[in-house]
């Protein structure tokens, strides 16, 4: 009985990578028209494996695949962008780990989100550039994967009655998604204060692009309010989507430490 077969090619960022029975290894890709992949390349833990050094994690690979019943085959790889400069580098090493594991966390399986995918390859870009200021380029990262992905936090009209917010202190709901104004804020619940200036770095980070945002010098503790406001919005996010578990586990073991 002769089985259907049929290949295709795409291009694809290895997001992460497991060992599978002797020699194998099960692949999680991001690809620009699949989404999150997860496919088999066979035999590339054996030494003399041609497609092994083509498959690194972070890698921007070209990759023939075969469909088949449980996972899809890689058949041929060729390796796009290797990100060697990233790869020598211990923190960016960290970093680009953390920018997968959103993707991976976020993405969608047979979702076709081709800005998801041009946002992974320019954070792995800027990542092996060296470019400094990397924290708030995270943070930039975040709120546009969130954007892109359906989770954009509301930072321009109030959560309750819609009106726009001023540049006042206004009341920050994390698990209602976003900002309320200051009358509907003390109702609201489960809500504390925002400044105005640190709404605003919010706004000008969600909104612009990373070079307009990088031009922007934050003080050491403005930056890390931003941050944690990111970090808790994307527990609440991800824990909400019962996704990720282990994720948020590291997640959480990293931000606990002094
Ligand atoms: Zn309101």
């Amino acid at each position: 009985m002769a089985e259907r077969s049929h290949t295709y090619r795409t291009q694809a960022v290895i997001l992460r990578r497991r060992d599978y029975s002797e020699a194998d290894r099960i692949l999680t890709v991001y690809t620009p028209r699949l989404g999150k992949v997860e496919l088999i390349a066979k035999g590339v833990r054996k030494t003399t494996s041609r497609k092994a050094g083509h498959l690194e994690l972070f890698s921007h690979a070209s990759l023939l695949v075969a469909q088949a019943r449980t996972w899809d085959i890689v058949t041929e790889a060729t390796t796009m962008e290797s990100f060697l400069h990233l790869r020598g580098d211990l923190d960016c090493i960290g970093w680009a780990g953390y920018v997968c594991e959103l993707v991976d966390a976020f993405g969608s399986a047979d979702d076709e989100n081709e800005q998801l995918w041009e946002m992974l390859l320019f954070a792995l870009r800027v990542l092996d550039s060296g470019e400094v200021g990397i924290d708030l380029f995270l943070r930039w990262f975040e709120l546009h994967l969130l954007s892109l992905v359906g989770f954009q936090p509301e930072f321009f009209h109030c959560l309750a009655c819609g009106d726009e917010l001023q540049a006042v202190t206004n009341y920050l709901g994390l698990a209602a998604g976003g900002v309320f104004c200051p009358r509907c804020g003390e109702a609201a619940g489960g809500t504390e204060p925002i400044e105005a200036g640190l709404l605003k770095i919010l706004r000008h980070i969600q909104r612009s692009s990373w070079t307009e945002v990088r031009a922007v010098q934050l003080r050491p503790q403005t930056l890390q309010s931003v941050e944690n406001i990111l970090y808790r919005y994307l527990l609440l996010v991800l824990e909400r989507q019962l996704r990720s578990v282990d994720f948020v586990r590291r997640l959480r073991a990293v931000r606990n430490q002094p």
